[in-house]
C-alpha cells in the first residue's frame, strides 16, 4: 500500500487510532499511538518525535531526540485494542540529519537485502522461522532486583495442584503429549484462535500443532517471505500469540527453555537465495543442493559460534542447547538428520523450488532483524570465499562414539562463549555496511551488562538444594 492508501484503508475500517510500533535492540517493539486525524501524506515522511535515550541500547540522554516514520507496506488492523486501531512499523532516524538511525535492527535488514543485490549474487533471501512457545496457566516470578524464584503452571502441574478441579484420572504422560488429540492436548482451541487471528490479518499460516514438550508447548508454521518482510511478520506472530494466549487467561512465551528436563522451544530458519525467479540453491550436488547452497551452509558453519551471539542471545538460550532434546549441539550437516546444526529437508515432491536449508541452532529470543541478516552474510561470506562445508553427518549424531563426536565441532556452551566468538569473528557482518562496529560492540556490551552478569551475580535456586548444608 501507498500512503494515500493507507489513509484511505484507515478511513474504510472507521479506525479510531494509529499504533506506530518499532523494534528495540534487545528485540522487543516499542509503541505510540496518534489519533487517526493526525494520519496524513506528510506523516510518512516526517514522522513524529520521539525520546530515543530511553530505548534499551539506543541513544544517550544528550542526543535523545529521534523520529519514527511509518512504513506504508506495514499496515494491518491491530485486533488487540478496544477501539479499532490500524498499526504500522516504522523506521527511526535522525531528526537533524534525516539518516536512517544505525542502531535501528530493521534498517540493518534492509541493509542485508540491499547488499546481496549488490553482490549480484541473488536479489531475493527467503526466510522461514519456526517459532515455538510455551502456553502456561500462569507464570509468577519475583522480578524484584533480588529476584530469584518463579513458578509455572503448565498444563501438567493444573492436575497437581487441584486449579482446575480434582485430579480425574488422567494426566498426560511425561514425554508423551506429542500430539495426541484433545483431551490430552488441551490448547487446540487456543491455536485455532492465534491461527484465525494471524490468517485474519494477512498472514499465510500453514499449519499449527502441539510439540514434544510435556505440557504446553505448541507450534505454528507460516510460510516463508523475504528477509526483512518475515521478520516483520515473526514480530507480529509473537504478538498475537502472546496476546490470544492472555485473551484466554493464559502466558506465552517464547523463551528457550522454560522448564528442566524437557525439550526448549527453538526457531529453526529455513533460508534460500533467489535470482531472476530460480532457486540457487537448487542442484545436482549433495541432497540435491547447487555449489552455492553448499558454500552458504560453509559460511554458516564457519561463523556459527559468533552468529549464536546473534541467533541464540539470551543466558536461557544455552540451557537448550544441550544433547537429548532435539535440540543441535554438534555443528555439522545433514539431509533429514534432526541432529545435525544444519539440516536438507526434502520438499514435498522434491521440487528445486523447494530446496533450502533448515539452520536449527537459533531461538526466538534473538531479534529476528540482526539474526536473520547475520545468517544471510555468513551465508554470503561462504558464497563468496567458496567455504566448503566438509562432509555431511547423515548418522544420528547422538549415536556417535566419543571419538567421532569430538571431531564434531560445537556450538558454544554459554552466552559468554558466543559474546565472545562475536567479539574475534565479525569483519564478515561489516561487508556493505551492513552491521556496523558501534552495533556490534553495542550488542555486545549490552548483552554481558544487562544479562549475562545479571544472571552471573545472582544465586540460583538449585544452588539452595546443593549448597545450603554444606
Ligand atoms: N523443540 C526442538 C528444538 O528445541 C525442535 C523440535 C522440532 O524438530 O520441531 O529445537
Ligand atoms: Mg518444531
Ligand atoms: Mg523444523
Amino acid at each position: 500500500m501507498k500512503p494515500k492508501d493507507v489513509i484511505q484503508f484507515a478511513k474504510d475500517h472507521d479506525c479510531k487510532f494509529v499504533d506506530l510500533k518499532f523494534i528495540d535492540l534487545p528485540g522487543i517493539w516499542q509503541h505510540t499511538t496518534i489519533p487517526a486525524s493526525r494520519l496524513t501524506e506528510d506523516m510518512f515522511e516526517e514522522g513524529i518525535g520521539f525520546d530515543g535515550s530511553s530505548v534499551r541500547g539506543w541513544q544517550p540522554i544528550n542526543a535523545s531526540d529521534m523520529s519514527m516514520t511509518p512504513d506504508p507496506t506495514t499496515a494491518k488492523i491491530d485486533p488487540f485494542h478496544a477501539q479499532k486501531t490500524l498499526s504500522l512499523i516504522c523506521k527511526i532516524s535522525d531528526p537533524v540529519t534525516g539518516q536512517p538511525y544505525g542502531r535501528d535492527p530493521r534498517y540493518i535488514a534492509q541493509k542485508a537485502e540491499n547488499h546481496v543485490r549488490a553482490t549480484g549474487i541473488a536479489d531475493t533471501t527467503f526466510f522461514g522461522p519456526e517459532a515455538e512457545f510455551f502456553v502456561f496457566d500462569s507464570v509468577r516470578y519475583d522480578n524484584s532486583p533480588r529476584g530469584a524464584f518463579y513458578e509455572i503452571d503448565s498444563d501438567e502441574a493444573v492436575w497437581n495442584t487441584g486449579k482446575a478441579g480434582p485430579n480425574l484420572g488422567h494426566k498426560i504422560r511425561h514425554k508423551e503429549g506429542y500430539f495426541p488429540v484433545s483431551p490430552t492436548d488441551s490448547l487446540g482451541d487456543v491455536r485455532g484462535d492465534m491461527m484465525t487471528t494471524l490468517i485474519e490479518s494477512g498472514v499465510s499460516v500453514e499449519v499449527g500443532h502441539h510439540e514434544v514438550a510435556s505440557a504446553g508447548q505448541c507450534e505454528i508454521g507460516v510460510r516463508f517471505d523475504k528477509l526483512t518482510t518475515m521478520a516483520d511478520t515473526l514480530m507480529w506472530f509473537k504478538y498475537v500469540v502472546k496476546n490470544v494466549a492472555k485473551r484466554h487467561n493464559k502466558t506465552a512465551t517464547f523463551m528457550p527453555k522454560p522448564l528442566f528436563g524437557d525439550n526448549g522451544s527453538g526457531m529453526h530458519c529455513h533460508q534460500s537465495l533467489w535470482k531472476d525467479g530460480k532457486p540457487l540453491f537448487a542442484g545436482d550436488g549433495y541432497a540435491g543442493l547447487s555449489d552455492i547452497g553448499l558454500w552458504y551452509i560453509g559460511g554458516i558453519l564457519k561463523h556459527a559460534k559468533a552468529l549464536a551471539a546473534l541467533t541464540n542471545p539470551t543466558t536461557n538460550s544455552y540451557r537448550r542447547l544441550v544433547p537429548g532434546y532435539e535440540a543441535p549441539v554438534n555443528l555439522a550437516y545433514s539431509s533429514r538428520n534432526r541432529s545435525a546444526a544444519i539440516r536438507i529437508p526434502v520438499a514435498a515432491g522434491n521440487s528445486p523450488k523447494g530446496r533450502r536449508i533448515e539452520v536449527r541452532f537459533p531461538d526466538a529470543s534473538c531479534n529476528p532483524y540482526l539474526a536473520f541478516a547475520a545468517m544471510m552474510m555468513a551465508g554470503l561470506d561462504g558464497i563468496q570465499n567458496r567455504i566448503d562445508p566438509g562432509d555431511p553427518l547423515d548418522k544420528d549424531i547422538y549415536a556417535l562414539s566419543p571419538e567421532e563426536l569430538k571431531e564434531v565441532p560445537k556450538c558454544p556452551g554459554s552466552l559468554d562463549e558466543a559474546l565472545t566468538a562475536l567479539e574475534r569473528d565479525h569483519e564478515f557482518l561489516l561487508r556493505g555496511d551492513v552491521f556496523t562496529r558501534d552495533i556490534i560492540h553495542t550488542w555486545i556490551e549490552y548483552k554481558r551488562e544487562r544479562e549475562l552478569d545479571a544472571v552471573r551475580l545472582r544465586p540460583v535456586p538449585y544452588e539452595f538444594f546443593l549448597y545450603y548444608d554444606t
